[in-house]
Order: C-alpha cells, then sequence, then structure tokens
C-alpha cells in the first residue's frame, strides 16, 4: 500500500538483501519507494529492488554507492544503516582486529554512510533510521564491543539529530529478538526460542515485518516531531530474572 511522503521517495537500506533488511526494503518498496539495498554479496532478490554491492566498512566504496544512487535517481531521500552483526567472541582474548571489524561495521559504517548521504538529505530534507539493539541498553556477555558500538549508535543518533535538524531527522530504533533465516544459530531451536519467548511481554519473538512497520513510521510524515529518538521494539523486553528466583525461594 502506498504511504504519503514515502511514495517517490529514494532510499538506501545497507545489509538489504536478506534478514531484517530485506523486510525493511520491500516495506518502503510497497509504500511507493524506489529502494537501493548493498550487501557485499549478490542473491536473488525481489525484481522491486536494486542491489549494489558495498562494503560498508570501506568509506570510498560507501561514497562511490551513495554517488551512483543519485545519479541513477536524481536524489535521495532515505537511509536506514541496517548492516551490522556480530559473532560471540570472548572480551579477554578478542584480538584488536577483530574488535576494530565490529565496531566499523555496527558504528562507524552507519557514520560514513550517513556523511556520505547528508548533501542529499539535506536538500530533500530526507530521514535516516539507525538500526540499534537491546545489547546497547543491557548488559551483552559475549558480545561486549557490538554492544558497545551499538551503544555508540545511540549517542551518534541523538548528536546527528541537532547538528543535521531541522533539514534532516536522524533516530534509532532498539530491537529485540527477531526472527530471521538465522534465528536458529542465534536462538536455538523451536523449543528454545519459545522459552526465550515466554520470558518476553508480547510472548514471542518479534518478527522482521514488525521491524519494517516501525522504520516505514520513523521515514515518513507520521514521524515529523520525532527526531533523535531510540524506539524500542523488543515486544516490552525480558522479565527480569531475579523475580523467578525470589518467587523460587519463596
Ligand atoms: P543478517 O546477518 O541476517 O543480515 C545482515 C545483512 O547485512 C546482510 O544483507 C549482509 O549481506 C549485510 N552485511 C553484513 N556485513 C556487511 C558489510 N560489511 N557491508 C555491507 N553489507 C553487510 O542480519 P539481521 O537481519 O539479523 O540484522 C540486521 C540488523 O539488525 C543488524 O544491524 C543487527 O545488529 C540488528 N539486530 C538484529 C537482531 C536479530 O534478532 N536478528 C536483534 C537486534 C539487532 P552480505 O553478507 O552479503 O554483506
Amino acid at each position: 500500500m502506498e504511504v504519503a511522503g514515502v511514495t517517490g521517495k529514494v532510499a538506501l537500506v545497507t545489509g538489504g538483501s536478506r534478514g531484517i533488511g530485506l523486510a525493511i526494503a520491500m516495506r518502503l518498496a510497497e509504500a511507493g519507494g524506489r529502494v537501493t539495498v548493498c550487501g557485499r554479496t549478490a542473491g536473488p532478490l525481489p525484481a522491486e529492488l536494486t542491489f549494489m554491492a558495498c562494503d560498508v566498512r570501506d568509506p570510498a566504496a560507501v561514497s562511490a554507492t551513495v554517488r551512483a544512487i543519485v545519479e541513477r535517481e536524481g536524489g535521495l531521500d532515505f537511509i536506514v544503516n541496517n548492516a551490522g552483526g556480530s559473532p560471540q567472541a570472548d572480551a579477554a582474548t578478542a584480538s584488536p582486529r577483530f574488535s576494530e571489524r565490529i565496531v566499523q561495521l555496527n558504528l562507524l559504517a552507519p557514520l560514513h554512510v550517513s556523511q556520505a548521504a547528508y548533501p542529499y538529505l539535506r536538500a530533500s530534507h530526507g530521514a535516516i533510521v539507525n538500526i540499534a539493539s537491546v545489547s546497547a541498553i543491557r548488559p551483552s556477555p559475549g558480545t561486549a564491543v557490538y554492544a558497545a558500538a551499538k551503544a555508540g549508535l545511540l549517542g551518534l543518533t541523538r548528536s546527528l539529530a541537532h547538528e543535521w535538524g531541522p533539514e534532516i531527522r536522524v533516530n534509532a530504533l532498539i530491537l529485540g529478538y527477531i526472527e530471521t533465516a538465522t534465528t536458529d544459530a542465534t536462538y536455538g531451536d523451536a523449543a528454545k526460542q519459545a522459552a526465550i519467548g515466554a520470558n518476553i511481554a508480547a510472548g514471542r519473538l518479534g518478527r522482521a515485518g514488525e521491524v519494517a512497520d516501525a522504520v516505514l513510521f520513523l521515514l515518513s510524515p507520521a514521524a515529523s516531531y520525532v527526531t533523535g529518538a531510540a524506539l524500542e521494539v523488543h515486544g516490552g523486553g525480558e522479565r527480569p530474572p531475579f523475580l523467578d528466583i525470589l518467587k523460587a525461594q519463596a
């Protein structure tokens, strides 16, 4: 369904070739957007989307990609900094190179993409959505550097909203546990996912389409007074375990 203020707009969704990014890209395309997705490797994609190969950790490649989109589409309105993630790593032994790569992908890449897009978004009065994680706002043992990078992304969001407003709105999403093709690898088998879901207020993991709906809201004129904000899309979050410990002891 077309959405006023999104129809005809030009969007770049980083990491839009699969998972949450693909759902976001498709929702923007359904709303009438002209959507380019980027990733390191091309795969089969819906015809509505244009793919450009780009490693977002490479600032020169990012600049070239943004320029190519503007040359092809005549402008740029929306950026969704979605590419991200991290393998598990023990903070005591993670190599400097590993940690740098995690910060590059989850914090510096969103900055470089946003910087490259800045003059065009300023001209179009566009908007940016940065995809963060609950790891940014609670302890995240096993992915400490990822958590720190995502927390940095929330700080970046708040500051860029001021530096680049009022022309450009900059917001973030704080995602909980979202189902994708790799959910089993991340959150275990169906029984484990059900147990994780039972501890969440919404009673289940989130769906990529539900993230896409929140992105669409933040990019649309419905969010015209929303900037520098972090919207939590985590189904209400997790029940603190100490409550169950106390209950068990009572
Ligand atoms: P996936 O691993 O399923 O997809 C990641 C996407 O990013 C792919 O399209 C991948 O394509 C692309 N990508 C990865 N590295 C790069 C790179 N260096 N340059 C360009 N593109 C890259 O991730 P999810 O869909 O699970 O996660 C999407 C976002 O949501 C991430 O920022 C993640 O941190 C966040 N998030 C996800 C949660 C979840 O439960 N799934 C929970 C909380 C936050 P390619 O490999 O071809 O480059």
